[in-house]
């Protein structure tokens, strides 16, 4: 069966056996990509996007190298109806084992530097304030914060050992080792897709961040991050880089090595998540591919080609477990991606 979706020109197609129910777009929104430089792929494995190493196929995906790539593309993936996710490094999401319906946008832009200019933004009018260091939203946090560290700047060092790009921390407000980015964040600049208006500079103190989150998290309503400023202060080189080598080998001996997605839940006001998930006896627990790690037990662990179903049938027992023995209600840290319907996930869908 073929349908229209909605008023738009998306089609959706039934696909046998799975029913998944493929959007495609039209030849028209290839064209217009390709005239960005960007190539469109179809039925691209999200398990190979993702630090957990799981997920199944996006029905569209493209990679953006630039700033000005990543405004264009998700403001066509809006003129053709199409949903949209970003992908950062993919290490705080579970996408589900059904894929991502629409397109799926990776961030690989890569620009940073001391001055508006180094963004290499299409219009560099729209940004009228600088920072001490700015940054494209897809570069990796922890190589930014290596380099500010080899610059003097002092304010990133606790980000080395995180994973993943800066739009995504900037979503989630990242944090390790008494730092997180609503410490160090001057603003971001912020695209929203099909709204009829250029991106915004949203000072940090406009993004609401909480504990692992921001207002852009908790409304999912599809803002695009392009690029964040950071305010910084003057360090030693020598001494930032003693300090982050500390934070890294503190990691190092305390985080699994196999694929996972960083710690699962967040931390329990007063309590600490890991401590609880060890008390009721699963740490080591294994459900299928996956397992609550034997090192970290709020970390889930991909040990033999798990799938999100066997995160979540895990992470359903630890909910259940932890509630029934302390009466506390855990709450996912990473986000849940994609289509869920084959198995509908833990209530709330895109996390807090
Ligand atoms: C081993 C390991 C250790 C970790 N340790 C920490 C830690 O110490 N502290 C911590 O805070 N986190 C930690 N994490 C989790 C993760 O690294 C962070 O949450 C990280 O900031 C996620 O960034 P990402 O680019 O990978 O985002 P993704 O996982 O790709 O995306 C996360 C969410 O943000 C959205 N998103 C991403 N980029 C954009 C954008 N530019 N615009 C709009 N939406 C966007 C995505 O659609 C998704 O909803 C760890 C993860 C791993 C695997």
């Amino acid at each position: 069966m073929t349908r229209r979706h909605g008023d738009s020109d998306v089609w959706q197609f039934d696909t046998s056996p799975c029913h998944r129910v493929v959007i495609s777009a039209p030849p028209a929104f290839y064209e217009a990509a390709e005239a960005l430089g960007v190539t469109v792929a179809a039925d691209e494995p999200l398990a190979r996007h993702t630090t957990f190493h799981i997920g199944g196929p996006a029905d569209l995906y493209a990679a953006v190298n630039t700033i000005a790539q990543l405004e264009r593309l998700a403001e066509l993936a809006a003129a053709h109806a199409l949903p949209l996710t970003i992908l950062g490094g993919g290490s705080n999401i579970l996408a589900s084992d059904g894929g991502v319906r629409g397109l799926v946008i990776a961030n690989q832009t890569r620009d940073f530097g001391v001055r508006v200019a180094d963004l290499r933004l299409a219009d560099p009018a729209l940004l009228t304030v600088g920072a001490d260091v700015l940054a494209a939203s897809g570069v990796a946090l922890a190589g930014l914060a290596r380099w500010t560290i080899k610059q003097g700047w002092a304010g990133l060092e606790w980000a080395v050992s995180v994973p993943g790009t800066v739009g995504g921390a900037v979503i989630g407000n990242a944090g390790a080792h008494g730092g997180d980015i609503a410490r160090n964040l001057a603003w971001a600049f912020v695209a929203d897709p099909g709204a009829g208006r250029a991106p915004r500079l949203r000072a940090a103190a406009d993004l609401e961040f909480t504990y692992r989150s921001s207002i852009l998290k908790r409304r999912s309503g599809g803002a695009v991050v392009l690029a964040a400023g950071f305010t910084l202060s003057r360090g030693d080189p020598v001494e930032l880089a003693a300090c982050a080598d500390g934070f890294l080998a503190r990691r190092r001996a305390s985080q699994p090595t196999e694929p996972s997605a960083g710690s699962i839940f967040r931390n329990p006001p007063g309590d600490v998540a890991g401590r609880l998930i060890e008390a009721v006896g699963l740490k080591g627990q294994r459900i299928g591919g996956a397992q609550v790690s034997p090192r970290h037990a709020n970390f889930i662990v991909n040990v033999a080609q798990a799938t999100a179903a066997d995160v979540l049938a895990l992470i359903d027992l630890i909910r259940q477990r932890v509630f029934a023995q302390f009466g506390v209600e855990l709450i996912p840290e990473i986000l849940f991606l994609g289509d869920w319907s084959a198995q509908p996930p833990y209530g709330m869908l895109h996390g807090v």
